[in-house]
């Protein structure tokens, strides 16, 4: 076994590699850029070197830079995670020639699964099942045409070199192929720089059902059962589980048995998975093979309690397997959820800021949480923004789906957006909870899924309130303990008026309106008019955010998270921001703040859909801003008239930079 390890990657997964390497006493290197000086997976590591600038491109994937971390730490081998320089091939021959063991496959399989279409190939020669379609070299347009007609609609066009979903287009019948053809070779050639596609028969309820392999350079090799990944958006996974609901031994056998045959046509030793699509008649046919660990590879290790981070240290130093096939055995039922910063409510927009409040489930045999984030870290538009993978286990999948949905409302997250609600709603959807899974599960309960923004109920009100007037007596009190004069009334917060009720008003923004409370003070607490009704309510703060509320009889505890004037009060189930509005702090910027668009996140501006005097509405796209390696279309937040636009197409911009103006008397509160 190796004494030391490099391991090349960043985030939960340098993280997640660190704790094998620990428990197995090997000592571990890291490599962060510039953004990552602080990062959790630097602090864990027993040593770590800084390799680059933020991008990733002058950092993470820069193979000689870490390779000449590797030999100045004495490190002998390199563990790649996923993405970045994982299934890169010649940064694994690179590896060989320094000396250094690329803990991965061989370089071989790697190139031989890195086509879509020379993989297809070499599984059809072991036998292994395709989806009807045609992976030739011949790219001539009137060749392709006639192979989707002959496979029939529709068809599914794929870039040879694709991933991530890029260069993938639907044609539903012969008259637009031309055209979707014409589109995903272009879109092909400025993702991969490869226009060459394949064409595929295009399974319309299908499920994403992958095979983990694991191989040894002994030639042994074995299956550790599936995974359903069918709940992706984007055509990227958010749900996986172990075992996947429904399967039989039948099929799961004839699966992991193909599985394993692919692995052995190439080659293959290490961690590997092999992505199949299961159609509703039990057909499954080959995807694609991911030469790496997987994101979703915990709910495999929960269900078979093995560690596959130690299996490929194992593998990688020579050794033999630790397990037979007939030695594996399934227990129970595990789910992860990816817990993202990203918007679900503007098509998975990533979120970028600070993690100003970060709260996790217990962990315990039950719930896992693999992060490389802790409070006060940052998501940075430099890289995926993941903040922790929830994995939940029971004994049976009811009983997994009630501990991720519990996990879920004990999560807290403040100061990015998170997708945490859109996951408990899919968790709790009946048709998740009934195992009716397939690949456009998002897409046909979208109703559902993406709910309206309610506004606040009276609960939620009730509770800012609480805290809000709480914070203000026991600041009073500190000053009056403070001051000369500790009985002087101006350090009365009673709402106290000469000849009148005590009480105050506050006053919150919830979403693009205000609501005002009053509040009166009675000798047990504080009553409150909200607009369901009044209701009198009383509480205690525990200095670290946390409110015990009375609310009219009913016990209640919640977490307010303080942020200047935004309150985030998370209560068990979901969280609603509020903006305190302080009528003297903060006079006149409401205004200015309704007059202005600023960039969400840093880009570049790709084009500009409107020019000074334009009229909108509410919603009409304004800016189309390219961040995170996406296109995100900006809209109107209010009716109104632009006035002034400050950067050309083209521009970068930095978060929070001002894009346009509105006129001022077109904005309305
Ligand atoms: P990428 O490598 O770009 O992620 P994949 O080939 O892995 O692309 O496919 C990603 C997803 O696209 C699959 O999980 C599935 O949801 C969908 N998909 C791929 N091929 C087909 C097909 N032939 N029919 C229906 N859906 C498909």
């Amino acid at each position: 076994m190796f004494d030391t390890i490099l391991i090349a990657n960043r985030g939960e997964i340098a993280c997640r590699v660190i704790r094998t390497a620990r428990k197995l006493g090997i000592r571990t290197v890291s490599v962060y850029s510039d953004a990552d000086a602080g990062a959790l997976h630097v602090a864990l590591a027993d040593e770590a070197y800084h390799i680059g600038p933020a991008p990733a491109r002058e950092s993470y994937l820069r193979a000689e830079a870490i390779l000449e971390v590797a030999a100045r730490s004495g490190s002998q081998a390199i563990h790649p995670g996923y993405g970045f320089l994982s299934e890169n091939a010649e940064f694994a021959e690179a590896c060989g020639k320094a000396g250094i063991v690329f803990i991965g496959p061989p370089v071989a399989a790697i190139r031989a699964m890195g086509s879509k279409s020379a993989a297809k190939r070499i599984m059809e020669g072991a036998a292994v099942p395709l989806v009807p379609g045609y992976h030739g070299e011949d790219q001539d347009p009137a060749l392709l045409q006639g192979g989707a007609d002959r496979i029939g609609y529709p068809v599914l066009i794929k870039a040879t070199a694709g991933g991530g979903g890029k260069g993938m287009r639907v044609v539903w019948d012969a008259p637009s192929f031309a055209d979707a053809l014409a589109a995903a070779k272009r879109e092909a050639l400025s993702g991969f720089g490869d226009d060459r596609v394949l064409l595929e028969k295009y399974l319309t309820r299908p499920r994403h059902v992958e095979i983990q392999v694991f191989a040894d350079a002994r030639g042994n090799a074995v299956h550790l059962f599936e995974r359903d990944c069918s709940i992706q958006r984007r055509h990227q996974k958010v749900l996986e589980e172990a075992p996947a609901p429904g399967m039989d031994e039948g099929l799961r056998m004839k699966m992991g048995d193909a599985a394993v045959a692919a692995a052995r046509a190439i080659g293959y030793v290490g961690a590997g998975t092999v992505e199949f699509l299961l159609d509703e008649d039990g057909s499954f046919y080959f995807m694609e093979m991911n030469t790496r660990l997987q994101v979703e590879h915990p709910v495999t290790e929960m269900i078979t309690g093995q560690d596959l981070v130690e299996w490929q240290l194992l593998v990688a130093a020579g050794g033999e397997l630790p397990c037979v096939q007939h030695e594996l055995a399934i227990g129970g039922h595990a789910i992860e959820a990816r817990i993202y910063a990203e918007d679900p409510s503007r098509d998975f927009l990533p979120s970028i800021g600070d993690l100003t409040h970060l709260r996790t489930p217990q962990e315990s045999a039950h719930v896992r949480i693999d992060t490389g984030v802790r409070q006060g870290d940052g998501v940075s538009i430099h890289y995926d923004p993941m903040i922790a993978k929830l994995i939940v286990w029971d004994a049976t999948r009811a009983g997994a789906l009630r501990r991720l949905r519990s996990a879920l409302a004990e999560y807290q997250v403040v100061g990015v957006t998170t997708n945490i609600g859109f996951l408990a709603a899919v968790a709790s959807h009946p048709a998740f909870a009934a195992g009716d899974l397939d690949t456009g599960f998002i897409e046909r309960h979208r109703a559902a899924l993406f709910p309206e923004a309610v506004p606040a109920s009276d609960q939620v009100l009730a509770l800012a309130c609480l805290d809000v007037l709480l914070c203000r007596a026991a600041e009073a009190e500190r000053a009056a303990a403070g001051s000369g004069d500790c009985w002087s009334p101006w350090h009365l917060t009673t709402g106290w008026q000469m000849n009148g009720d005590s009480h105050q008003v506050l006053t919150f923004g919830d979403n693009e309106s205000a609501v005002c409370v009053t509040a009166h003070y009675r000798p047990s607490g504080y009553l409150l008019d909200l607009p369901g009704g009044q209701l009198l309510t009383r509480g205690q703060l525990d200095g670290e955010g946390d409110l015990l509320a009375d609310l009219g009889g009913a016990r209640v505890k919640a977490t307010v998270v303080r942020h200047g004037c935004d309150l985030t009060i998370v209560t068990h189930g979901g969280s609603h921001r509020l903006t305190l509005h302080d009528p003297l702090a903060h006079a006149g910027e409401q205004e200015v703040e309704g007059g202005r668009l600023t960039a969400p996140m840093p880009g570049k501006i790709v084009a500009l859909l409107v020019e000074p005097g334009t009229r909108v509405e509410r919603g009409t796209p304004l800016v189309i801003l390219e961040a995170m390696k996406m296109e995100h279309t900006i809209t109107a937040p209010r009716d109104g008239v632009v006035a002034e636009i400050h950067f050309a197409a083209g521009a970068v911009v930095n978060e929070g930079a001002e894009l346009l103006a509105f006129a001022s008397d077109e904005v309305s509160g």
